[in-house]
């Protein structure tokens, strides 16, 4: 069950990895910002029509804002904090929507203050702390989806509201004084069924329609959100499969004549661009009968692999010893029971492994660095570097 490194990076590239990560010690994550501006090309020429606004919760290193700043890109924000990182990278407050649905009203101020003019909304409440402390701000209503058990990391339950409710706040945000500009959705992140997006683009449409006809209310963007694939052990159709989709199903609903669309891609800008290294600690049977070797390695759940939860996300694990293998069980190195990365589904890894050998983590550059912990059992959190 090796996995196929040339499905993942080149050679080429593995090698450089490879050899930046030599004599840095573990763990650690690698990235290479010319695969995140390698992403940021295919998914603007995949989907030439639509803004791109980045989740900077996916990876908010600065190498990766100001890249993406340069490329033209607009941010996704979900916090005070992250504003604060975005325009201290120099992008200016037009090219950054508040994202977050949960939000303090001194924040709604604070990110008025500094500029921002876009919001999102699923809650009345939410609703008229927006229209009073961001006065005449755009404002876009998110609508509730399905497609939580095809999405390897769900965001259902949580974000949204249904249909008749995003219409009743639309047209409260008419009558509150801020303009009501879209709806948006998102499908699920590692959303591996192209089909989510077909029937939250249908629900659009009826809001569209509906409003337009019986409220003379003209809504002017979609934001379709994030949910596009990093590559991992699960199969997933590429982007351009994606985009094309995509784009069937947008023109289907509104002809040729689009409204402004939106993507906030977080994990397929920059799950491909990182490494991740760490190295076994120890390696031992709970029996001598025992049929799988525990595989302890010095990065965990709190560490930058979260991900692992419920084995939910599968990143392909490279070694460089290629002899026969054997099923493990995979964990992380704290004192926590719930630092078990894989226990039912089971990594080959090779009989010949030793403690001290490296393990490549591929794929790993969304969602780890951004979730590692401050300093569970004293570990620190999660370096960063690039390449
Ligand atoms: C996290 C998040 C994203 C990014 O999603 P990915 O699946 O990582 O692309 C986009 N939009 C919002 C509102 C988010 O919370």
């Amino acid at each position: 069950m090796a996995i196929r490194l040339e499905n993942y990076l080149p050679h080429k590239t593995f090698a450089k990895f490879q050899l930046a990560a030599d004599n840095l010690e573990t763990p650690f994550l690698l990235i290479d910002t010319e695969i995140v501006a390698q992403n940021m090309r295919e998914l603007a020429s995949c989907f030439p029509f639509a803004k791109i606004y980045y989740a900077v919760k996916a990876n908010p290193a600065t190498q990766i804002i100001s890249l993406l700043r340069d490329m033209g890109a607009n941010f996704d924000v979900a916090s005070t904090y992250e504003l604060d990182l975005v325009l201290g990278q120099g992008v200016s407050p037009d090219r950054v929507s508040y994202g977050n649905t949960i939000k303090k009203r001194k924040d709604i101020q604070y990110f008025f203050q500094k500029g921002v003019t876009l919001f999102v909304t699923d809650a009345e409440a939410d609703l008229r702390n927006i229209a009073e402390l961001a006065p005449g701000a755009r404002v876009f209503v998110r609508i509730l989806t399905e497609g939580g058990h095809t999405a390897d990391w769900p965001l259902s339950r949580k974000f949204g509201c249904q249909a008749d409710m995003v219409m009743d706040l639309l047209i409260l945000s008419q009558e509150l004084g801020v303009i009501p500009y879209g709806a948006s959705f998102h499908v699920g992140s590692q959303q591996r069924d192209i089909g989510a997006w077909d029937a939250a683009i249908d629900k659009v449409r009826v809001i569209f329609r509906r409003l337009q006809k019986e409220n003379d209310i003209h809504l002017q963007m979609i934001n379709l959100g994030g949910g596009f694939p990093g590559n991992y052990l699960s199969l997933t159709n590429d982007l351009s499969t994606y985009a094309t989709e995509i784009t069937r199903f947008l023109q289907e609903d509104f002809g040729d004549s689009l409204p402004e669309i939106i993507l906030e891609p977080g994990r397929s800008m920059v799950a491909s661009a990182g490494v991740l290294v760490s190295e076994v600690v120890l390696i031992s049977r709970k029996s001598n009968t025992a049929l799988y070797r525990w595989v302890f390695q010095d990065v965990g759940m709190f560490s930058g692999l979260i991900e692992t939860l419920g084995e939910a996300i599968k990143y392909p694990i490279y070694t460089t010893r290629s002899g026969p293998e054997e099923d493990v069980v995979l964990a992380g190195p704290t004192c926590d029971s719930a630092d078990v990365l894989y226990e039912n589904f089971h990594y080959a890894l090779p009989l010949d492994m030793t403690i001290g050998d490296r393990l490549y983590w591929l794929s790993t550059g969304a969602y780890t660095s951004s979730y590692s912990s401050i300093g569970f059992n004293g570990f620190p959190p999660l370096k960063t570097y690039f390449l």
